[in-house]
């Protein structure tokens, strides 16, 4: 399992320095490496759009 971020993010760039295994890349809207993941949901409160759900 992994997390996955969708439409609803605003590329702020909250999530990017939470993330502890750096799975989040940036873009028009962020994306997060499913293979990378852990699953810890470390990103998940700090996004202001609550864009990042689990896959
Ligand atoms: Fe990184 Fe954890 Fe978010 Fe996965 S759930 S992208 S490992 S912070």
């Amino acid at each position: 399992m992994a997390h996955k971020i969708n439409d609803d993010c605003i590329a702020c760039g909250s999530c990017l320095p939470e993330c502890p295994v750096n799975a989040i890349s940036e873009g028009d809207i962020y994306a997060i490496d499913a293979a990378t993941c852990t699953d810890c949901a470390a990103c998940v409160g700090v996004c202001p759009s609550d864009a990042i759900h689990q896959a």
